[in-house]
């Protein structure tokens, strides 16, 4: 049973991480940006309140990303664990999840945060491309598909998200700057904070995701006992 969240700037590569890691552990990756493009195509009410602000590269509003979350989490699958990747992303949304666990008893046992150079994120978030039927994720330069625009596992379409047109993705890097770049300090206080090197390629990080949380871990554990 293991609690952990994903912290880094869009690009970081927490997406890619968390969804290996949860593989791996057999927990699932809960990544609040899937779930709201979920919401987005099915034309929930959530989604056609969410996407203007997605659109333009903004937060979506506490209060709904809150209540999403909160009804996710409940689920039964999230009981036993889980990869949070993308939330929280604010201080609010950080202190309305550490009220949460606290009322059901339980604790987070490690925040991962990946450290990626601003350069290199510019170059991995304009490279990105997305299956638009089955979201399959690539780079042109670092995972490309075997042909150009063309998914490789059900022949799709390849698309930029919109919210990876060159400005919006200046304005998600300001916005992480602004308002997610405090949850380190705050993470960091409560002494769950463990910093990894995001340049070192996917299998190296999990690797080295395991060995950390593994380690957050057992001293959890042993100061249960
Ligand atoms: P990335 O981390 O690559 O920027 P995500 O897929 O995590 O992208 O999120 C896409 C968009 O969804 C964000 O730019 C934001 O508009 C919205 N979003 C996702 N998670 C949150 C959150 N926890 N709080 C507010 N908005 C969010
Ligand atoms: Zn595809």
């Amino acid at each position: 049973m293991i609690r952990i969240v994903l912290l880094g700037p869009p690009g970081s590569g927490k997406g890619t991480q968390a969804s290996a890691l949860g593989r791996r552990r057999s927990i699932p990756h809960i990544a609040s940006g899937d779930l709201l493009r979920a919401n987005v195509r099915e034309g929930t009410e959530l989604g056609r309140r969410a996407r203007p602000y997605m659109d333009r590269g903004e937060l979506v509003p506490d209060e709904l990303i809150l209540d999403m979350m909160s009804e996710r989490l409940s689920q039964p699958d999230a009981q036993e664990g889980y990869v949070l990747d993308g939330f929280p992303r604010t201080v609010a949304q950080a202190e309305a999840l550490d009220a949460r666990l606290r009322e059901i008893g339980r604790e987070l046992d490690a925040v991962v945060y990946l450290r990626v150079p601003e350069e290199e994120i510019q170059r991995r978030l304009a490279g990105r491309r997305t299956c638009a039927a089955c979201y399959a994720v690539y780079h042109v330069d670092t995972m490309p598909s075997e042909k150009e625009d063309v998914c490789d596992k059900c022949s799709g379409d390849l698309i930029r998200r919109d919210d990876e047109a060159p400005e919006v993705i200046h304005t998600r890097l300001e916005v992480y700057e602004e308002q997610t770049r405090p949850l380190l300090d705050f993470y960091r206080r409560q002494e769950l904070l463990r910093e990894i090197d995001g340049t070192i390629g996917v299998d190296n990080v999990v690797r080295e995701i395991e060995r950390l949380v593994g380690a957050a871990h057992a001293a959890a554990q042993e100061q249960k006992a």
